[in-house]
């Protein structure tokens, strides 16, 4: 079973991802946690190039978050189902289509295809978008506050929202609102109904 946790900077993926990797341990699941970019060695490289800032053409970013991708579905994720591990991952294919869709007006078509090439046609069987205003994702975090990230982060946002809508039951929203626990619990919630289908 392969969870991701998805939504803008700030909302508190990688917090959650941690969280729900411990509950699902305690209930005596073995669990594979991934984050993107990143998970492997290649992917961490990417990571690198991606963090140094200069400005990227669109499908250059593009190209790298996809590399690792394939990278990460390859070495990492495949082999964890296949064991029957749950594999537990923060971002995954619907950054792209939100971030470089949508942000980088790329537009989401080729992007869902080059998705479904690199990963093979895997997808994850329940993704959650972790919805907070960008106000308060940018207070939460170690957020870049200029205002072209926050208008960008809107774009992203409406992004998540609409493609959530457009694969309901695949796809589904949970408030970033309130504490750690308050999120944590939501997800819980609709992990279990997801693990019990
Ligand atoms: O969530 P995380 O902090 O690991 O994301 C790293 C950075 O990469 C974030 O600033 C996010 O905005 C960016 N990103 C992106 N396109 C993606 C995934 C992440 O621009 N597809
Ligand atoms: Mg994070």
């Amino acid at each position: 079973f392969f969870i991701v946790l998805e939504g803008i900077d700030g909302v508190g993926k990688t917090t959650q991802a941690k969280i729900l990797a411990r509950k699902l341990r305690q209930q005596g699941r073995e669990v594979v946690e991934v984050r993107e970019p990143g998970g492997t060695q290649l992917g961490e490289a990417i990571r690198e190039l991606l963090a140094r800032e200069e400005e990227l053409a669109p499908w250059a970013e593009t190209c790298l978050f996809l590399a690792s991708r394939a990278q990460l579905v390859e070495e990492v994720i495949k082999p964890a189902l296949a064991q029957g591990k749950i594999v537990v991952g923060d971002r995954f294919s619907l950054s792209t289509l939100a971030y470089q869709g949508g942000a980088r007006g790329l537009g989401v078509d080729r992007l869902a295809q080059l998705n479904s090439w690199v990963t093979g046609g895997l997808e994850p069987d329940l993704t959650l978008v972790i919805d907070l205003k960008v106000e308060e994702a940018l207070a939460r975090g170690k957020g870049d506050l200029r205002e072209e990230i926050r208008q960008k982060l809107e774009i992203v946002r409406e992004r998540y929202l609409s493609l959530a809508k457009e694969r309901a039951g695949k796809v589904l929203v949970v408030s970033g609102q309130g504490s750690v626990e308050e999120v944590s619990g939501r997800i819980w919630t609709l992990v279990e109904e997801a693990l019990a289908r």
